[in-house]
């Protein structure tokens, strides 16, 4: 039988290539802010993307997306602006 080994494992086993001219996540923080944003986007993003600062503004570590949309599909309207990276930078799935 195949040993999947724990999800952090799994993710680990991932292949970021970075893209560090420019970020595919943004966030308009007066709109995260208004919403409340930041505590959801923070508790649903499976790579621990988004941080929830003491000030209310929203912090993006985008070199972790997995690129699985789910902070797009839940977010407020407005908060967000995402594309998938450019090129070929960003995550390649080796397992399937
Ligand atoms: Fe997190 Fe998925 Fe959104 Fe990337 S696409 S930031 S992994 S929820």
């Amino acid at each position: 039988m195949l040993a999947l080994g724990t999800v952090t494992e799994r993710l680990g086993r991932l292949h970021y290539t970075l893209d560090d001219e420019s970020s595919h996540i943004e966030v308009d923080q007066d709109a995260a802010r208004a919403t409340g944003a930041g505590a959801l986007l923070e508790r649903i993003c499976p790579a621990h993307v988004y941080r929830l600062e003491p000030d209310g503004s929203v912090g993006v570590e985008y070199a972790a997306c997995l690129e699985c949309g789910t902070c797009l599909a839940l977010a407020p309207a407005g908060v967000l602006r995402w594309h998938y990276p450019r090129g070929s930078f960003g995550v390649a799935y080796r397992e399937g």
